[in-house]
């Protein structure tokens, strides 16, 4: 029987150690059949075989982005985004046009507001904004999605202008006057507001409470479940066939599920369970283990227990094992005690189940170690792949302790200060500069052995893995004593396909391209390895294939 499709005048970079390169890749089903040269590969062909010629570019395994949020960031793609706008006179014009452009939502939402868009002293209020617009509700986003800012009619209308009790961790920032300032910290205190999107908040769920929606009638789940289509689409655009989405709750599983079973999913999904600290621990065996026993395929899964340690650094709820810089007596405050993670890392490797612990502090980072630790004290030294998620500040003494405990080093090249657009300050002067060695330290990390997977915690960074894996490789130093923070081209790829891979557990089926693998592939527009690192992120995908299926053609639509 001939293949499928052939791709064949390529430079594959299998990331396969045994066999690194071929020209030509055959594809049977949703399988990969065979990887060799030219002429080898393409005898395999007949007459109802699609033949694609790279023409000399490169072909690789399909990204895994091991960290993004795939509801939210489908809803901020028909959102105003704010990405690299500065000063109110553009901020002002941006969201003016966007009102007048969507005169019927019921709160205006924009995405991806720098702490400093204003400028680098000024903290945004609900007056600023209130200039902007006053008659219609309106909320911005930080990038790292832990901080919001609201006007007035928008904190009156969600009832919590004169503040509220949000819980630990959470605030709803106060102004001298008595009334919220229209900053608000964390997902408790973003929530009143964002429940009067046209969504209702849905989407922040997943990540927010790991809840699920209330009351939702069969018309809101189909447009929820249309938003989802356009974010999936628009992943295997950018040649993603795998992602880890970071949120977890039923209702975006069960939609996955539903598209999964009706079109299929262009895009591999693994979920998580996410353990907030108000949860009893019994939840991880009647709900964590029970999810992961429902959803088990190739193309869905939820084999992990997600948390969060801290928040942000900028929002000052990252947990530090020292003062902030710039705030003596603060090192923020974390979300679970030592002892309640301990407990909670212990019972989930228990089940079997790999955990995900959001950490940006070094005291955060500390906390979750210590809890890896406990678990191989309690289950003895196994094979669980925990990982902990972004390690923005890692304290010296804690570098080592990622290859003792087996942990995952999950970091994202577009979230330095300096990178990717993003401002230095006020991040640089938090931590202040004896800090600054060991920020966003990922050759640290895996000169010290750890395993690292990237990804761009999509929609808090733009999603194109080609920009991310250029920020990787184009990072500069914040000044001439720091470390050199650049990996190669090879470990960079790896950690945007094999590697992630293997944190699924899936190291026996994808991440590289080789005989018996399933046939997820992308084929870019260039030579990646011809490319200066400036230039890569002006490489884009032309044709992605997931499980088989052509997910994205450029210029073919689907
Ligand atoms: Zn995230």
């Amino acid at each position: 029987m001939s293949a499928d499709l052939v791709i064949h005048n390529a430079r594959i970079l299998t990331m396969d150690d045994k066999h690194p390169r071929a020209d030509a890749i055959a594809l049977t089903g949703n399988r990969i059949r065979a990887v060799g040269g030219n002429a080898e590969i393409l005898a395999l062909a007949g007459s109802k075989t699609r033949l694609v010629d790279a023409d000399g570019a490169t072909v690789l395994p399909g990204f895994n982005e091991a960290h993004m949020h795939i509801f939210g960031g489908s809803v901020a793609l028909g959102e105003l985004s704010l990405f690299r706008v500065k000063g109110f006179d553009t901020l002002s014009k941006a969201v003016k046009d966007y009102a007048a452009a969507n005169s019927d939502l019921p709160l205006l939402v924009a995405q991806t507001a720098d702490y400093t868009i204003l400028s680098e002293t000024e903290r945004v209020t609900r007056h600023h904004l209130d200039r902007i617009i006053a008659d219609r509700p309106f909320m911005m986003v930080a990038p790292d999605r832990h901080t919001a800012w609201a006007n007035t009619i928008a904190l009156e209308k969600a009832g919590i202008l004169h503040g509220r009790d949000v819980g630990v961790g959470n605030e709803i920032v106060m102004g001298e006057d008595g009334l919220a300032n229209g900053e608000l910290r964390e997902s408790n205190a973003m929530r009143p507001v964002a429940s009067m999107s046209v969504t209702g908040g849905r989407e922040g769920l997943g990540v927010g409470t790991g809840g699920d929606p209330e009351h939702v009638t069969p018309e809101e789940r189909a447009a929820d479940i249309a938003v989802l289509k356009k974010g999936l689409a628009y992943c295997a655009s950018l040649g993603i066939t795998s992602f880890q989405n970071m949120d977890g709750n039923l209702y975006q599983l069960e939609m996955l599920d539903e598209i999964e079973k009706t079109d299929g999913l262009p895009v591999r999904v693994r979920m998580p369970y996410h353990m907030k600290n108000f949860m009893p621990l019994s939840d991880l065996e009647e709900k964590a283990a029970a999810w992961n026993a429902r959803f088990d395929t190739d193309k869905l899964r939820c084999n992990f227990v997600k948390l969060f340690m801290d928040g942000v650094t900028e929002g000052e709820t990252a947990v530090f094992v020292d003062d902030y810089a710039h705030k003596p007596g603060w090192k923020g405050e974390p979300l679970f005690s030592g002892e309640a993670f301990n407990a909670v890392a212990t019972e989930a490797n228990r089940l079997g189940l790999s955990v995900a612990v959001h950490a940006i502090g070094d005291g955060a980072v500390r906390m979750v170690l210590d809890g890896y630790d406990a678990s191989i004290n309690a289950n003895g030294q196994k094979d669980m792949r925990n990982r902990i998620e972004h390690i923005e500040v890692v304290h010296p003494d804690d570098i080592p302790r990622f290859a003792e405990t087996g942990t995952i080093a999950s970091m994202q090249p577009t979230h330095p200060p300096g990178s990717a657009g993003l401002p230095l300050e006020p991040y640089l002067t938090y931590i202040g500069r004896e800090r600054w060695p060991y920020a966003f330290a990922w050759k640290t990390l895996v000169d010290a052995g750890a395993t690292i997977v990237f990804a761009t915690d999509w929609p808090v960074s733009p999603l194109p893995p080609l920009s991310c894996i250029g920020d990787a490789m184009t990072r500069t130093p914040w000044a001439d004593d720091m470390p050199d923070h650049r990996l190669s081209l090879h470990e960079t790829l790896a950690a945007y396909t094999r590697t992630s891979a293997w944190v699924e557990y899936m190291e026996d089926r994808k991440g590289v391209l080789k005989p018996g693998y399933l046939a997820d592939v992308v084929v870019l527009s260039g030579d990646i390895e011809a490319a200066a690192p400036a230039k890569i992120a002006s490489l884009s995908p032309v044709l992605t294939i997931c499980d088989g299926r052509i997910t994205f053609e450029e210029g073919g639509g689907r």
